[in-house]
């Protein structure tokens, strides 16, 4: 394999030989890094012919002829939002919807390069904590690889989540608590069973595979970056993905715009990187009693919270807390006015844009992208707006 995993916090370099884990020195998660890959104009050509996030596989970790796991992932829309825009007196905002998914969200393209990766060391059977998403995924892709998975979820998470779980073959556990119960519960199944941990950021090619949201952001505004991106965040992969992708993308010369400013926005249920980022602290505190309606961003305790930090300063973003009341309102207007199914989270990244107009940090004439994280009808139960029996 032509790359190696590097440590984010403590810098130590490994060889990515068996299965895929955290840096063995401190715990802290790996990152992959390219060192002998080219990456020529020609190339750049080359991947927009190609189709789906593995087009562009010269960023990514796959080694010559290897073909990756895949249901077809990526390749979502970037949509321009102007009906959306003045109705909330916003100005030049496009969504990036990531529902379109095989699995309905954006947890396909990080367990499509998560399990392509553990399959060919060897692993034949996974565990995943999960808020819901990652848990579909997680099953789906298991299932494309012959390969069998357990989650555990919280009991709390929305039914249609679930039932997608299980539909893809998954063996779902349900567990009183939220996702870092969930984390302990598949921490002491992998030691029992030998099952390899999907967890955020346990292993580093979750990134990888998020890493493609940049890349594709990139692509689609015709190898340029916006000035500002809004993003849901619960564990932070998509963040950082995101963020290795533009500087990875500016050190191949593709792009030579500057980086974006990279905003997050949490629940005021579970708002730990928001706390800290008010603070000025280098990582958070665990959210006591998380709640919130985005099962996606009831992350009390994430493991990248350092990276994230890092990433939020770095491009001069931010982050912001907005109510659930607000999410879900928001996710229902931006559904009726544009047509794209929202989730909470993409509601929640609405109502963030909004707030940080007000505040002056976004402006109008700002190229901003909203991400839609996750299909709205994974929320809902078939007949929720019919009302009756
Ligand atoms: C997982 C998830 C998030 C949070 O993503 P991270 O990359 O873990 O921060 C946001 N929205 C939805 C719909 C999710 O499933």
């Amino acid at each position: 394999m032509d790359w190696i995993l590097e440590c984010s916090d403590c810098g130590i370099t490994a060889a990515p030989d068996g299965l895929p884990t955290v840096c063995l020195a401190c715990g802290r998660p790996l990152l992959v890094r390219y060192p002998g890959r080219e990456h020529p104009m020609t190339e750049r050509a080359e991947a927009r012919r190609r189709h789906g996030m593995w087009r562009f596989r010269s960023f990514l970790p796959l080694e010559g002829g290897e073909e990756p796991i895949t249901l077809g992932e990526g390749d979502t829309p970037l949509l321009r939002a102007p009906r959306l825009a003045s109705a909330l007196g916003l100005g030049d905002i496009w969504i990036k919807d990531e529902g379109c998914n095989p699995t309905g969200s954006f947890k396909s393209r990080g367990l499509s390069a998560a399990i392509t990766r553990a399959v060919r060391a060897g692993a034949t059977r996974f565990v995943v904590p999960t808020a819901g998403n990652a848990g579909v995924a997680s099953a789906a892709y298991a299932a494309r690889a012959g390969a069998s998975v357990r989650v555990f979820a919280p009991r709390t998470t929305p039914r249609t989540i679930l039932s997608q779980i299980v539909s893809f073959g998954g063996d779902l556990v349900l567990l009183d608590g939220h996702i870092g119960d969930c984390g302990k519960a598949s921490r002491a199944y992998a030691a029992e069973t030998g099952a390899m941990d999907l967890s955020t950021l346990r292993e580093p090619y979750r990134i990888e595979g998020k890493k493609t949201l940049g890349l594709e952001i990139a692509m689609q505004f015709n190898w340029t970056l916006p000035d500002a991106i809004i993003y849901p965040t619960g564990g932070g992969t998509g963040l950082i993905g995101m963020w290795k992708a533009f500087v990875e993308l500016r050190q191949a010369g593709w792009v030579t715009s500057e980086l974006p400013r990279l905003y997050t926005v949490q629940s005021t249920g579970c708002a730990p990187i928001v706390k800290a980022f008010a603070a000025g602290a280098l990582q958070a505190e665990p959210w006591p009693d998380p709640w919130t309606i985005a099962s996606g961003l009831r992350v009390p305790g994430p493991l990248g919270d350092k990276l994230m930090l890092r990433v939020l300063r770095e491009t001069n973003g931010g982050a912001v807390a907005v109510t659930d009341d607000t999410m879900g309102e928001l996710a229902r207007l931006g559904t009726q006015q544009e047509g794209v199914d929202f989730s909470p989270e993409g509601g929640a990244s609405l109502a963030a844009a909004i707030e940080l107009q007000r505040q002056g940090a976004i402006r109008p004439e700002d190229r901003l992208i909203v991400f839609n994280t996750g299909a709205g009808w994974l929320y809902r139960g078939g007949a929720d707006l019919l009302g009756g029996p």
